[in-house]
């Protein structure tokens, strides 16, 4: 799927006007999986996927042409990513690996990862949430200044995606049977982040919630359990029983879906 948008604009970052440049999900150097070991693991993946694969191809990852070069290549792309990237890598290497456990432990850099997970997020936000929406603003912020913990008011979880299409949305509302919320997520093979903006607490989100160790904004890594059984591959995009249902609230180019290219 080729970029789309205008070359000039706001970075969605640093809100400063200029040349924009392609954040790419997933960011180079994620794993990769085949659709045959999927099935083989026996994880089914999206049916509107395989429905689309029918008729066309397309070519793997999602991009935003949204980012100025600096906070595109050298805060996300160098600071941030290799962190989301290490974390995508040692969760692939597990299921690649066939053992059924319950639980997989692994070590995260809180202040790197909420901000790569956060700069991928705004890259799919658009100009006037980027100047207007505060809970953008506030992730503008937390992104550009390294001090500041996760955004008040905004909870994040994480749970495995073994799913080849990638997903991300950035401020849509789930309308759930606790009410309306405002999620942003970001999805590709292996992860799956939804950070939640002042949601009622009784919406179960999938996962393990991870605000309070990003709150901490350690940059020294932590050790952490990623729950593997229950996983929910098609949440939101694919809602099914109470989880809600997601609306787009600023118009279809913040959702993105993308299709990997199938060899056959
Ligand atoms: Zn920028």
């Amino acid at each position: 799927m080729s970029a789309r948008g205008p070359l000039q604009g706001l970075c969605r970052i640093c809100a400063i006007f200029g040349n924009l440049t392609e954040d790419h999900v997933p960011p180079k150097g994620a794993p990769r999986i085949g659709q045959r070991l999927l099935y083989d693991l026996g994880y089914a993946p999206n049916p509107s996927t395989v429905a689309k694969q029918r008729g066309r191809m397309f070519q793997r990852g999602v991009k935003f042409r949204t980012l100025c070069a600096d906070c595109n290549n050298r805060l996300l792309g160098a600071q941030c990513d290799p962190e989301l990237i290490a974390l995508a890598r040692r969760v692939d290497t597990h299921i690649q690996s066939r053992i059924a456990t319950k639980e997989l432990p692994v070590q995260v850099t809180p202040a790197l990862l909420g901000r790569a997970v956060v700069g991928h997020l705004l890259a799919a936000s658009n100009e006037t949430q980027a100047v207007n929406a505060p809970n953008v603003v506030a992730m503008r912020n937390y992104f550009l200044d390294r001090t500041l913990s996760f955004p008040d008011g905004a909870r994040i979880h994480l749970w495995p995606y073994p799913d080849h299409m990638e997903f991300v949305s950035a401020g849509h509302a789930a309308i759930t049977t606790h009410g309306n919320v405002l999620v942003y997520t970001l999805k590709f093979y292996p992860l799956a982040f939804m950070v939640a903006w002042d949601s009622n607490p009784d919406w179960a989100l999938p996962g393990v919630d991870i605000t309070a160790l990003l709150q901490e904004n350690s940059g020294q890594p932590r050790n952490l359990d990623l729950p593997l059984d229950r996983v929910p591959t098609h949440f939101p995009e694919l809602p099914s029983g109470n989880n809600g249902i997601l609306v787009t609230m600023v118009g279809d180019e913040t959702i993105r879906y993308s299709v990997p290219y199938r060899k056959s």
